[in-house]
């Protein structure tokens, strides 16, 4: 099978069994969306939805958040990993968007790493979740994924490499997509530690399967 044939296998799979997928965190608007993703680092998204409706509460928008101090956010999302940077990247995001974006959250890659707590993979998934953009999000899921498959390279060593390969390889209209398929696949079929390849339907154009179910 040639690399481009393994794409369109893949993405003629996911297409449809999961023709509609989206992010696992419960959102109403980018603002919660943006506050979401930045509590989601190294956490599981279950945590995420059961702290984030404290906080919406408390501060329902940009410009509550950006009123109030990180000790005020600490408490709430005290149970979530790293709370201490993280309640300093909340007020910081909010304030930032306040003082330089006129209280609105842009909606460019290049501006959205500017805000505290924000690197390249958050943005990409605003901007991807909220406008469509064809912009491919590389958490560890999907670096692990798009490798074993053999979507990118096996040299290919950073999230920043493999985000290049899969956005120069699938559709610009599919990429906000493909981003969620290779997450939820990681998630739940294609995980770590032991990959649940007998019920998987990419075993036909899977590299690693290819090669460990020969041995
Ligand atoms: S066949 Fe196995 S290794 Fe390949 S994508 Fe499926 S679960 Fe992952």
């Amino acid at each position: 099978m040639t690399k481009k044939e393994r794409y369109q296998f893949v993405v003629d799979y996911f297409s449809v069994h999961m023709p509609e997928p989206e992010t696992e965190l419960v959102y109403d608007n980018p603002y919660q969306l943006l506050v979401a993703v930045i509590l989601s680092a190294q956490c599981t998204d279950k945590r995420v939805n059961l702290t984030t409706p404290f906080i919406f509460e408390k501060y329902p928008d940009i410009a509550s958040l950006s009123k109030a101090t990180a000790e005020d956010v600490f408490p709430l999302i005290r149970s979530i990993s790293y709370p201490n940077n993280k309640s300093k990247h909340l007020v910081g995001m909010a304030q930032k968007v306040e003082s330089d974006f006129n209280g609105e959250i842009p909606m460019t890659v290049d501006e959205l790493v500017t805000l505290p707590g924000v690197g390249r993979k958050t943005a990409n998934v605003i901007t991807s979740v909220v406008e469509k953009q064809p912009n491919m999000a590389v958490d560890t899921h999907v670096f692990r994924v798009s490798k074993r498959i053999g979507l990118v390279s096996q040299k290919a060593s950073t999230p920043l490499a493999v985000e290049k390969e899969l956005v120069k390889n699938i559709d610009a209209s599919l990429i906000h997509k493909a981003h969620h398929w290779l997450i939820l696949h990681g998630r739940y079929t294609c995980i770590a530690r032991n990959p649940r390849c007998r019920e998987c339907g990419l075993q036909q154009a899977c590299l690693w399967f290819q090669k460990n179910s020969l041995n």
